[in-house]
This record gives structure tokens, sequence and C-alpha cells, in this order.
């Protein structure tokens, strides 16, 4: 995710609704709204509004992917992490400790592109490659996909079911990908916790452990975020005597 593709603004003007934006330009709903079906099946959350899945995009990232497994083991929750394949490349190891510790890997490409406005030989070779750098550092292969910026179309969709993986999207937003405050990130999750609780559906939570300019990115805010919301949503869940669960993609497929 970048803030190009998602300004508040944009955001805004999607939120209005499938029917006026359809109207006013289909293609970039269907194509980058994250629960828009139109261009392909995704999952993105079961009607069940007691499940969460917290998915991490744009890593692996030292030292705050390490940092965020410390944060989820102190937890004992089970997350989801989409890689960026170069980074997979350049430090195998941190892609091995994150499946070492239990968490559900998937392919966020080899480089990041939007793949919505790349040709379909492009869009191959990049979800392909990243498959690739995952299963040389895991040795096992990748089932989920989550496209760069939310950005597919039917082929993109094909392409990454031809090469035997699931289509992941989301359903609240941390707007963690550039520095903030873990205050910031943790409002803006349960600003989407709440909107899919009153509909009756589970969160499909983004955020982010890397960033797809390099290795190295600042990420502490979503770090602390995460400690945040899970001790808050465990607090919620048991006020309420209700009790939550932290899912992957798996329970939705
Ligand atoms: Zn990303």
């Amino acid at each position: 995710m970048t803030a190009l593709e998602f300004s508040p603004a944009f955001t805004a003007e999607l939120a209005l609704g499938a029917a006026a934006v359809l109207a006013a330009g289909g293609y970039a709903y269907a194509g980058l709204w994250p629960e828009s079906q139109i261009f392909g099946r995704c999952v993105v959350a079961a009607k069940n509004p007691r499940q969460i899945a917290l998915t991490y995009d744009d890593g692996p990232n030292d030292a705050d992917t390490y940092r965020l497994l410390e944060v989820l083991a102190k937890h004992s929750v089970r997350a989801t992490f989409f890689m960026i394949g170069r980074f997979v490349r350049q430090r195998p190891e941190i892609a091995r400790a994150v499946a070492a510790a239990g968490h559900l890997i998937g392919n966020h490409t080899m480089t990041h592109p939007l793949l919505l406005v790349r040709p379909p030989s492009v869009v191959r070779q990049q979800i392909g490659d990243c498959n690739a750098a995952l299963e040389d550092a895991l040795g096992v292969p990748v089932r989920w996909f989550r496209p760069p910026h939310g950005g597919r179309r039917p082929d993109v969709l094909r392409i990454a079911r031809e090469l035997g993986l699931a289509p992941v999207m989301w359903n609240a937003m941390g707007y963690d990908w550039k520095r903030t405050t873990p205050e910031a990130v943790e409002k803006n999750i349960l600003r989407g916790f709440e909107k899919n609780r009153r509909r009756g559906y589970a969160t499909n939570a983004l955020l982010h452990d890397g960033g797809q300019a390099g290795i190295g990115q600042d990420r502490r805010h979503t770090v602390a975020a995460t400690d945040r919301l899970i001790s808050g949503w465990k607090n919620d869940f048991a006020a309420r005597g209700e009790v939550g669960e932290f899912v992957t993609p798996e329970a939705w497929l």
C-alpha cells in the first residue's frame, strides 16, 4: 500500500458506494477497492464478527518484523505476512523465523508494482518470482497472494490462481505505511473493526511490518499498535462475554 493509491480523498470517494463510483469510474472501483469482487473472487472476511485476522505486508523487514514476532508470541496470536520477494531474497532468515513462529506467509510480488497497469507477462513474472523466492527460503509451496496496492483485474487473479494462489484483500486499514503513531494506527483499525462488527463481518486488518522502499523502514508504530490492539480486543470480547478468535485467511476460504 501507499498513500498514492488510497489518499483520504480517493478513499472517501470510493466509500460513497459502489453504484455511484461505478458510474464515475467502474474500473478503478473494481480494480482497487479492497472489498470489490467484480474482477474475481477474493478472500476478504467471513460473516463472523468475533474473528480477526491480523495481516502484515511489505516485509520481511529488519528489525521490526522480529519485534512484531515478539509481540505476537507474547499474546499467542497467529498472523499472516504477505512478503515482497526481493526482500525475501535479501533476508531469507527473517522469512524462516516468521514461518518457524507458526504464522502464515503469502506472496506480495517480487518488487511491489501496481499490477493493474502491467502486462500479463510482467504479472506472471512478478508473482512467479516471488513464489520461487518464498519456496527457496521456506521449502514449502505458497498458497496465498495479496496484490500490491490492492490492484488487480481478472487476468491478475487468474494468473495468481494458475500459480496456486488464493487472492486475499482486507476490510480494515491501519494507514501505517509511513511514520505515524501507535494511537493513530490503532484508531484506524478500530474504525474498520466497528464497521465490520455492525455489518456482522470478521475483520481482516491490513498492517505493514515493512515498506516497499527497502529493508530498514521504521514500523515501530505498527508493532506498538499491534500490542495495544490485541490487548484491547481481548478485554473487549471478555467484557461482552464473547470469545474472540485470531485467525488467518485459511479460516475463510
Ligand atoms: Zn504492499
